[in-house]
């Protein structure tokens, strides 16, 4: 199932022993089926690709499989378009779902009569309490729920009002349908939880067949069990809903409704990262509000923002193996995930030239309209990769940061004082420098050593320091390139104390509900006590035009390379074009921000 070179060995965690002993007593005949359960309301994030790589992984290491299934149940917030890009981005990240992509409203049919069988059994009824009521009389961690004066109508009744709120009688919020478990138990989620609400709405699957929802715990469980999954991992925030999950299939199983052996679900801790955030609500606040690009914008956190921006699947994959799973949360530091990308990157790119803030440097004593051609390793440990030619001429661009007229100590590029190796090339040194009336720098002039030409016999006989990178002016393109950064300027966007340290921060995330869940909780980001958008960093995206060597104008869109001693860099998927090359960065070659 995975395409690219996947992480060995890989580290054990607690959902990898639980497989182990489940295979080991046979519970499940062997057989390992998770899902990827994303609601169809928007695009994928970084925290889905941890849910996607850990589903997706565990079937594959166990020759199991996993199910790609639409959570549709809400027909307001839910689209089509979703649906193929979350498809695109699991596909994108390596993993394939084989014929196995459901939705839950294929299970509309099966949820409805397993409804009408719980109000048969007399533990459903009908309730026609407001919603205010209902939340008032549910009690507290330490009172007891007060009980529905519905909660002992006949199933008689109750079958013949559920099915008059099926064909559509009554208005939205009449009634409701409520599982009958317990209202004095400990767990408020086993209080008499809603099943079923009436929505007068259009579903993007089912049309207008339905005036009827089912609500997710409900659906989420059934829909686990009907695809006889065997492990169902969530996210944390899910723990208490365990006992019900288990309760209603249960029910079901004891009724002869449902097959054993039944799903087990399993919490983990959900992804939470530095310097962006992660919640549907927020990214399209982003989006609305364009303060980026649109969702696949470079910067957002998005999987489709991701692709564009150059980070590969092998490092997302990278990333998850090395940050595991827990289960408790806490937060990671963005570095974390910018390293597996280097790593990643550092492995798998060619290296190119380019120059990105040029300067011209002439060598005087090298002949006019003459040029020669150097060779260079497309990756310097990788021999097997071959090297191309990068021609030489009398004018060069070289890095305005390469040259210092009067060098700070330690600098050791080119300086008057100094004579630098022309990577690939040969030793120069400075003679003078040209400025415009105002004492602007505009061109360094040198002469070079033709008998150090690297690769040559005569290269190693002179050691130099520094070693610097140049494109001939006659022959480099230019190129748009597109510098990006972090998206927020702080570790915590909106928290009261942005810059805490993530180690620092407190270990906790509150608990959310299932949908409507804000991925961004935290104790430090107190509601509305600063604006997040006020932490978004101004210098995340600056376009420039540089130089480019020749090669990397054939490049396709999506090609990744690492420009020397730059960073990484892809060609842009939709605007890379080879008469107008857009380059966008991906990650420079080092972390910069714990240093600042
Ligand atoms: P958000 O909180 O951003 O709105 P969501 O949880 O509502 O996201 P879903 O489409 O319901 O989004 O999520 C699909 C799956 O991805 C769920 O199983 C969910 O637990 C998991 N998931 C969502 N966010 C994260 C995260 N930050 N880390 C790990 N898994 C996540
Ligand atoms: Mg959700």
């Amino acid at each position: 199932m995975i395409h690219e070179k996947s992480v060995t060995p890989p580290a054990s965690n607690f959902l990898r022993v639980v497989i182990a002993q489940d295979n080991k007593s046979g519970k499940y005949d062997g057989r390992v089926v998770t899902r990827f359960p994303p609601e169809p309301n928007g695009y994928l994030h970084y925290g889905h690709a941890k849910s996607i790589i850990l589903n997706f992984g565990l079937a594959a290491e166990n020759h199991g499989r996993c199910h790609l299934r639409f959570d549709d149940t809400n027909p307001l917030k839910e689209d089509v378009e979703f649906e193929d890009s979350i498809a695109d981005s699991v596909r994108w990240l390596g993993f394939d779902w084989g014929e196995h992509r459901y939705h839950a409203s294929d299970y509309f049919d099966a949820l409805y009569c397993f409804a009408e069988w719980f109000i048969e059994q007399g533990l459903a009824y009908v309730d026609s309490q407001t919603a205010e009521e209902m939340r008032s009389s549910r009690g507290t961690l330490t009172e007891p729920g007060v009980s529905s004066p519905d909660r002992d109508r006949p199933p008689a009744e109750n079958l013949d009002l559920f099915r008059r709120m099926k064909a559509g009688e009554f208005p939205d919020g009449k009634y409701v349908l409520r599982l009958k478990i317990d209202m004095a138990s400990p767990n408020l989620n086993m209080r008499d939880p809603a099943i079923y609400r009436i929505r007068h709405a259009s579903h993007h699957r089912t049309g207008d067949k339905w005036n009827v929802y089912p609500l997710y715990d409900y659906t989420h469980c059934v829909s686990d069990a009907l695809e006889r999954v065997t492990h169902s991992i969530c996210t944390l925030e899910f723990q208490d809903h365990r006992p019900l999950y288990d309760w209603v299939i249960d029910q079901l199983a004891d009724g002869g409704l449902l097959e054993r052996p039944l799903p087990r679900q399993y919490e983990f801790a959900r992804l939470n990262l530095t310097y962006v955030v992660l919640s549907k609500r927020r990214l399209i606040e982003l989006v609305e509000k364009k303060h980026v690009d649109g969702w696949d914008d470079p910067r957002m956190p998005t999987l489709v923002g991701a692709r564009r921006r150059g980070f590969t699947a092998s490092g997302f994959r990278l990333f998850a193996e090395r940050i595991g799973v827990s289960k408790s949360d806490s937060w990671l530091d963005f570095s974390l995930l910018e390293n597996a990308m280097r790593d990643d990157l550092n492995d798998t790119t060619e290296r190119r030239i380019a120059i990105l803030d040029p300067l011209k440097l002439i060598i005087d004593n090298y002949p006019e309209k003459q040029s020669e051609i150097c060779f260079v390793p497309n990756h310097p440990q990788k021999p097997e990769l071959g090297q191309r030619s990068v021609p030489f001429s009398r004018e060069l661009w070289i890095e305005r940061d390469d040259f210092m007229e009067t060098p700070d100590k330690g600098y050791f590029r080119l300086s008057p004082q100094q004579e630098v190796r022309l990577r690939y090339a040969y030793l120069v040194k400075c003679t003078h420098v040209d400025k415009d009336a105002e004492g602007n720098l505009i061109a360094v002039h040198a002469t070079y050593d033709p008998d150090t030409k690297s690769g040559t016999a005569g290269a190693a006989a002179r050691k130099v320091k520094g070693n610097i990178h140049w494109l001939s002016t006659a022959h480099a393109r230019l190129a748009e390139i597109r510098l990006y950064d972090r998206l927020f300027a702080v570790p915590f966007p909106g928290a009261k104390n942005p810059i805490g340290h993530a180690e620092e921060a407190p270990h906790t995330v509150e608990t959310t509900l299932p949908d409507g869940g804000d991925g961004d909780a935290h104790p430090l980001l107190e509601p509305h006590a600063r604006d997040y958008l006020d932490d978004l960093n101004p210098a995340s995206k600056r376009v420039i035009s540089g130089y480019i060597e020749q090669a990397l104008v054939d490049a396709h869109p999506e090609d990744r390379f690492q420009f020397e001693r730059q960073g990484y860099f892809v060609a842009d998927r939709f605007d890379h074009r080879c008469e107008r090359p857009v380059f966008n960065r991906t990650v420079t070659l080092k972390d910069s921000w714990n240093k600042r």
